[in-house]
């Protein structure tokens, strides 16, 4: 026990630790159920299948849509394959899917927690099997209450055996994205899948099942930090879930609001029914203000919208809102919806400056590259008849999925002998190079200069290819040096 002070400053006795309350969300129906089930769909088809889906590449690469190749060094995404070099990419996608947090959150309050969050979709379909097996809220809370029975059993049975399905397809699903999917189901089942695939599986079950299935609305109170820094980024135009107050209150029930409104007393629209506290999957009552345990669901807003039209009184006393537009209405003002100010196109704006950057790159990217080591040690060798050698590490890049042979120059030296070790392909005095589709090749390259050329100590070199198939070209700098 601790003895804490309230606002009104009277001292209390209260206990720091408060034990979870089970929440039994009812089922409910309306626009935002609608909108929520046609999303859980969405994003749990394209979870489920996109392993499964093909992109032809060409015989020599992976013909897998969404494939992140670890032993390769890959990451393929249709049309667009990276490598491990150009992880930048990546940067940006985490740039803009940060700014696209915000606006949504700017625009419409959590969003992406309410709809589009892995949390609230599995937790979703969860309650789902929970409810089809055990019934709605009131057959869930009586039969929690009530006494263990052999049917009680079978019920339990069905409904954790469901979720544990869910939950190893969701493993399973998730190790299909990092290798040939068809290939490695077949592994799966025949147990000649690496025992990796088989631990993230086992990894991936567990959380599934432990956070979809027990730990529900608690990850989001409790665990995820957006609530908080939300909170911290919302302005007082953002649209969020809210109870409109000023036209609920007073509380009071239809036959009684009927009587103070023939009387000329104020009555408000809310009839106290608590259908809005139990649909909500976090167990909350909205119309106690914005909470932190508030994902934004809406479905507070179907179940009072259903309640109000049985009524007969307009729908949207819970409704996307906000509080400039409570106290705009109590002053006898018409409602005002900012959703253009300068956070939402700051937003938008950056959104649209990184996902132009990013195509940009994109298109224009290079399929050929080269990166130079000099010889550390020596750094310069005199020949007897005092030309001068230097020697370099080269490694070629051909992200191209066929072979590809490229002309090796060195620029900067006049009268330079380039050699490759080991090679003596060459037209015109110029090294030619074959790279394998989608692979480096590196190589030794020896680059002589004539005794009587007049360098500096360090001359600037620049290595260079050319694909004159396709008038591709890559270059490097580096430096030739004079003993
Ligand atoms: S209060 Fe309403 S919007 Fe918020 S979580 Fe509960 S049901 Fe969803
Ligand atoms: S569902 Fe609507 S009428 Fe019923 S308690 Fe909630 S806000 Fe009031």
């Amino acid at each position: 026990m601790n003895e804490r002070v309230d606002p009104a400053g009277l001292v209390a006795d209260a206990p720091l630790y408060a034990a979870r309350k089970k929440v039994y969300p009812q089922s409910v129906s309306g626009t935002y159920r609608n909108v929520k089930w046609g999303l859980m769909a969405f994003c749990l088809g394209v979870y489920y299948l996109l392993p499964f889906v093909r992109w032809d590449r060409g015989p020599q690469a992976p013909s897998q849509a969404v494939l992140v190749d670890f032993p390769n060094r890959r990451f393929y995404f249709f049309f667009i394959e990276l490598w491990p070099q150009e992880v930048y990419y990546f940067t940006g996608l985490l740039i803009v899917a940060a700014m696209a947090l915000f606006l949504m959150n700017a625009v419409g309050g959590r969003i992406w927690c309410g709809y589009l969050c892995p949390q609230t979709v599995w937790t979703d379909l969860f309650y789902a099997v929970e409810r089809l097996i055990e019934g709605d809220r009131r057959d869930r809370i009586r039969k929690d209450k009530g006494a263990f029975s052999l049917r009680r059993a079978g019920e339990l049975t069905a409904k954790h055996t469901i979720w544990l399905m869910i939950a190893w397809w969701t493993g399973g699903a998730w190790v299909l994205y990092f290798a040939d999917a068809p290939t490695l189901v077949r592994d799966l089942a025949t147990f000649r899948a690496p025992f990796a695939a088989y631990v993230w599986i086992g990894i991936l079950t567990f959380t599934t099942y432990t956070l979809a299935g027990f730990m529900r609305e608690q990850v989001c109170t409790y665990m995820c930090p957006w609530p908080r820094i939300q909170a911290a980024l919302t302005d007082e135009w953002a649209l969020n879930v809210t109870y409109r107050h000023d036209r609920g209150e007073p509380r009071v029930s239809a036959k009684k609001a009927d009587e103070l409104r023939h009387k000329g007393l104020p009555a408000g629209d809310c009839v106290d029914c608590f259908q809005c506290v139990a649909v909500c999957p976090t167990g909350i009552d909205i119309r106690n203000g914005a909470q932190l345990e508030c994902i934004m669901c809406g479905l507070c807003i179907d179940a009072c919208d259903n309640v109000m039209a049985k009524l007969g009184r307009p729908t949207g006393l819970i409704a996307y809102d906000n509080d400039v537009n409570i106290k705009r209405r109590l002053e006898g003002k018409a409602n005002v919806y900012r959703l253009v100010r300068p956070r939402t196109v700051i937003y938008a704006a950056v959104i649209a400056l990184v996902g132009a950057i990013m195509l940009y790159a994109l298109a224009t990217r290079s399929f050929l590259d080269i990166s130079v080591l000099h010889d550390r040690n020596p750094l310069a060798v005199m020949l007897a008849d005092g030309s001068v050698r230097n020697a370099y590490t080269v490694r070629l890049l051909n992200k191209q999925t066929h072979y590809r042979t490229v002309a090796l120059d060195v620029e900067g030296l006049p009268h330079a002998k380039v050699q490759v070790v080991g090679s003596d392909a060459a037209i015109e005095g110029r090294p030619y190079v074959a790279i394998g589709p989608d692979q480096t090749a590196e190589m030794r390259v020896l680059v002589t200069v004539p005794a009587d050329a007049k360098l500096e100590k360090s001359t600037g070199v620049t290595f260079r290819i050319a694909d004159t198939d396709v008038r591709e070209t890559a270059a490097a700098r580096d430096h030739f040096i004079v003993p």
